[in-house]
């Protein structure tokens, strides 16, 4: 798992109409990708996974009063576009919640990249520490 990101600023968002600029300081960034293909063809075919072809991020920012979260879903195939999305929150305990993944008949969990996230903050952040060890989910 990587916490870093290119060189140029975290606060430049890739989305599928281009970069965009987000606002704040940065609290904490992880991803899931890997440094390896885990298949010999150039991009993981279709319906397979391989989290150097696609994987996800996450980063948190603080403005003022306001956490900005921003969620990737990344790809580097060709023809696939990356989702991101950003939301704008008030309450730290927001921020742990919509990282939260909930799944039918599964307890709801902090992916690892979320949880990575949430760690670096905490050091950063009381009110993110505050939630993040009082987090109802693991
Ligand atoms: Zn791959």
């Amino acid at each position: 798992m990587n916490t870093q990101t290119a060189e140029r600023s975290p606060n430049i968002i890739p989305t599928a109409d281009g970069d965009v600029v987000v606002p704040g300081e940065l609290l904490g960034l992880a991803n899931s990708s890997r440094l390896e293909h885990n298949h010999a063809t150039p991009y993981v075919r279709k319906g397979d996974r391989c989290s150097t072809c696609r994987y996800t991020e996450v980063r948190l920012f603080r403005d003022g009063a306001t956490y900005v979260l921003v969620t990737l879903g990344m790809t580097i195939i060709p023809g696939e576009q990356i989702i991101s999305r950003i939301r704008f929150l008030t309450s730290p305990f927001e921020v742990v919640e919509v990282l939260t993944v909930r799944k039918p008949g599964r307890e709801p969990f902090l992916p690892k990249s979320a949880a990575l996230t949430l760690a670096q903050a905490a050091d950063l952040d009381e009110g993110i520490a505050d939630a993040y060890v009082n987090r109802a989910v693991v």
